[in-house]
């Protein structure tokens, strides 16, 4: 199943180039008191709801999704865990390109572990990514994203798929610099989640997604998952070792070579197999 948030906060199903609102479903939510669970409210209930969801798709009218205004499919994510330099070329460019390592020797994903990108840098696929330091390098970098779909602490690599909601497009937007990653990617913007959330039962093997990313009309980034130096279930094992998971947290896998800055006035044309495609703009 597919599934977006879109225009006024409502829930929708997306079936083809069709969008079914299922908003309704929503009113099964429990109510919250503070203080808040942890976790997305949604995802937290999401495989309660899903049923619903479906057979409520099934009877409402659908209608263009090329006519709504698409929200990030993940309204709360507790944390936005993210990976670097987990593509053999991307750590090959940023080590011959001093315009990102700034001098700085780029170790590796297995020096690094991963690192967190503030919530708030979140954004709707539907707006626009702000790059406004014009003295410094903003470039995209174009994602394989995950949202967790059950709560977990220290699971095996050879469990970790089964704590995955679904999959997105992630853009994890950088400026470069001498800066922690963690300030660097943070920035208002600079989280894009879309265009809508692919079931893991639907996307099936997460391993052998291919994907690309043009500026305007210029390729920019193409490659796939098969790429990855630690892939999605070695993430999940790694990151639940330090952290628990709760559902609605995000895990951003890592780009691959072919990163290069975006300027106002440029759109970011984002796809992936077996989930999608969106574009975002630059202002
Ligand atoms: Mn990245």
């Amino acid at each position: 199943m597919r599934f977006c948030r879109f225009d006024d906060n409502r829930l929708g199903v997306v079936k083809g180039d069709m969008v079914h609102d299922v908003t309704a479903v929503l009113d099964d939510l429990p109510g919250l008191r503070w203080p808040l669970p942890p976790g997305d409210h949604f995802f937290n209930h999401f495989s309660a709801l899903r049923p619903r969801m479906e057979s409520l798709a099934a009877q409402v009218p659908g209608r263009p999704v090329s006519g709504v205004r698409l929200l990030s499919p993940v309204a709360n994510p507790g944390k936005i865990i993210a990976a670097p330099v987990n593509y053999q070329l991307h750590l090959d460019e940023s080590r011959a390109d001093t315009g990102i390592n700034f001098g700085t020797q780029i170790k590796t994903i297995a020096d690094y572990g991963v690192f967190l990108k503030a919530s708030s840098s979140l954004i709707n696929p539907s707006d626009p990514v702000i790059v406004d330091r014009t003295d410094r390098r903003t470039d995209h970098e174009i994602e394989l994203a995950l949202v967790i779909g059950r709560t977990c602490r220290r699971v095996s690599e050879a469990d970790a798929l089964d704590y995955v909601a679904g999959y997105m497009i992630g853009l994890d937007m950088t400026i470069r610099g001498t800066e922690d990653r963690s300030y660097r990617k943070s920035l208002d913007t600079f989280t894009v989640l879309g265009p809508w959330c692919v079931t893991a039962d639907e996307v099936g093997e997460p391993s052998n997604i291919g994907f690309d990313i043009h500026v305007d009309a210029e390729p920019r980034q193409k490659s796939n998952s098969d790429m990855l130096i630690w892939g999605v279930r070695k993430l999940i094992a790694y990151a639940s070792d330090a952290y628990t998971l709760h559902p609605g947290d995000v895990i951003m896998t890592g780009t691959p070579e072919g990163v290069a800055p975006v300027a106002p006035g440029n759109t970011m044309h984002c796809r992936m197999d077996r989930i999608g495609s969106m574009s975002v703009v630059v202002a």
